[in-house]
């Protein structure tokens, strides 16, 4: 155990963080890193539960008490190796995952949870400065071949679990760059692309090949994979966006929330676009959505100085109290703020879009909206809404950003040339827990198998894509299973 008394001495404390008119100046990372006391006593917190439900409310299984211990003793190493025994990224899910782990950390049954992401962050960066992070494949290779179609965080877990075990792998990615949404969704205030190159050169050094600006299904014909690696792994994501059919939409000035952050990655990156800019300088944007991409909408329209930035949802205003049907340990629906959210914006809750509403020239001037009440469940859950008599009104804008999540993978191309069968929600479809799809050498992970999710499942189910290829090929594994965790997530 870290310190026995630990909890009850320190209270939870974050990093410190640029203020936001501070940060909204510069398109960086703005949260910065404890002192080496700061550190120690975070870990301190930690209870070392006899049953660490932190461990099983992470969807990768991460051993939690354990590299919170090691972190407390100063040993390193020791913390780097029982991280990356179950995460092959923390540089990831240390910046950018919501912590379910912290959700159903005990201590957060009355007191605030253990800062289990910052330490993850912070494990990872003290391995790298002292050079633990390095390659493992081994010498040896299996002669076994495979495919992994897609460099998101599932796909790149999956290759590198598979190049653990000496398969050799090539990545195909239609992208200029490997990421995935790591890359060209997240935006680098939240995750520097910095980070993602690292990564990626030790993948490479590893021996996995990476072939971007290759998409599958069209620069290449997939049967031509079939023909070729002895398995395949499909991690396309599921990047066709949900959008608003409502009078109006065709009108200038109306953007898929996808096509704007990709847009600003790429000018953050320096590099070239080739589709008319879309930009919220001087306008006022509506986002409308709620979840991770429409925040990251406001903190990129803030960041190119919109002159407002509201966010709307359809949802109405959750409590700042976990409700009756997310219960501890579970991850609850909760008001969060995020931190782009600190940054400047209008957020209406219980707000239906009714139509665009343009002018003359075909530009969105202003859209109709109605407010709503739910009707809920005896738990809380919503049922249906109504919509609000008389609350009928125009907001005016100059943008609006669509973040109403994704509906699919693509099935033109890659899929509909695998004929591979789709589950009931119109995403790839693999048995249980074997993440094998119809096609006895076409394994899937990630968006693509679960719908949109996270970059933790992601990773999680890459490497259990991983361990299911190897048996495929092997007839047995070394590479780890995940077990019962991801219970509470
Ligand atoms: C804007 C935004 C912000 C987000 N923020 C967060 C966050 O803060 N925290 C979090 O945990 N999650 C977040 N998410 C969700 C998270 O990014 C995804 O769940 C995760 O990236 C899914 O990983 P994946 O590998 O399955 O797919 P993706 O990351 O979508 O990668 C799929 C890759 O496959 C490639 N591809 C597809 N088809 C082909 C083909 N035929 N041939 C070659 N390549 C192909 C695509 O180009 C893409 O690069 C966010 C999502 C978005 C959109
Ligand atoms: S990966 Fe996410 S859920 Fe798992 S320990 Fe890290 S922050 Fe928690």
């Amino acid at each position: 155990m870290a310190h026995i008394t630990g909890f009850k001495e320190f209270e939870r404390e974050l990093p410190p963080k640029a203020a936001p008119q501070e940060r909204v100046a510069h398109n960086q990372e703005f949260v910065g890193m404890y002192s080496d006391e700061q550190l120690n006593h975070q870990a301190a917190r930690c209870m070392d539960c006899g049953i660490p439900f932190c461990h099983a409310g992470c969807p990768l299984g991460n051993i939690i008490p354990e590299f919170n211990d090691a972190v407390h003793q100063h040993d390193w190493e020791q913390a780097y190796q029982i991280l990356s025994s179950t995460n092959n990224f923390p540089e990831f899910t240390g910046r950018i995952c919501p912590a379910p782990c912290e959700s159903a950390c005990v201590l957060s049954i009355n007191r605030e949870p253990v800062a289990i992401e910052e330490i993850e962050k912070h494990i990872i960066e003290i391995a790298f400065s002292k050079g633990y992070v390095r390659p493992t494949s081994p010498i040896l290779k299996s002669g076994k071949t495979v495919a992994v179609v897609g460099s998101g965080p599932a796909g790149l877990a999956a290759a590198a679990q598979l190049a653990k075990v000496g398969h050799s792998v090539t990545v195909f990615e239609r992208d200029d760059r490997p990421g995935g949404l790591l890359r060209y969704g997240i935006p680098d205030f939240k995750l520097d692309k910095w980070v993602i190159d690292r990564r990626i050169q030790l993948l490479e050094e590893d021996g996995i090949v990476f072939r971007c600006n290759t998409e599958i299904g069209k620069d290449l014909h997939a049967a031509e994979l079939i023909r070729t690696f002895d398995a395949v792994v499909l991690a396309g994501g599921a990047l066709v966006p949900r959008d608003l059919p409502i009078p109006g939409r065709d009108l200038a000035g109306i953007h898929f929330a996808m096509d704007y952050l990709t847009q600003h990655n790429r000018r953050v990156s320096e590099l070239p676009i080739t589709t008319e800019p879309i930009l919220a300088t001087d306008r006022r944007v509506i986002v409308i959505g709620s979840g991770d991409t429409g925040s990251d909408c406001v903190g990129t329209a803030n960041r190119q100085q919109a002159s407002s930035v509201t966010q709307f949802a359809l949802m109405h205003e959750p409590s700042t109290d976990r409700p009756a049907h997310t219960p501890w340990p579970s991850y609850p629906t909760i008001f969060r703020t995020s931190t782009s959210h600190e940054e400047g914006c209008h957020r209406y809750w219980g707000v239906h879009t009714k139509a665009f509403l343009g002018n003359e020239q075909g530009q969105l001037r202003a859209v109709l909206v109605t407010d709503v009440t739910w009707e809920t469940d005896v738990l809380g859950r919503r049922i249906a809404f109504q919509e609000i008599e008389g609350s009928e009104r125009e907001i005016p804008c100059d943008m609006v950003l669509l973040a109403l999540g994704f509906a699919s993978p693509q099935y033109e191309g890659l899929l509909e040339q695998l004929g591979v069968a789709l589950d009931d929600r119109g995403n790839v479809c693999a048995l249980e827990g074997t993440y094998q799809t119809n096609l006895p050498n076409v394994f899937v992970a990630g968006d693509m198998r679960r719908g949109q999710s996270l970059v933790v499942w992601a990773i999680s189910e890459g490497r259990e894509a991983a361990r299911r290829v190897d048996m495929f090929l092997t007839g047995k594994t070394s590479l780890p299973s995940k077990n019962a965790v991801g219970m509470f997530a």
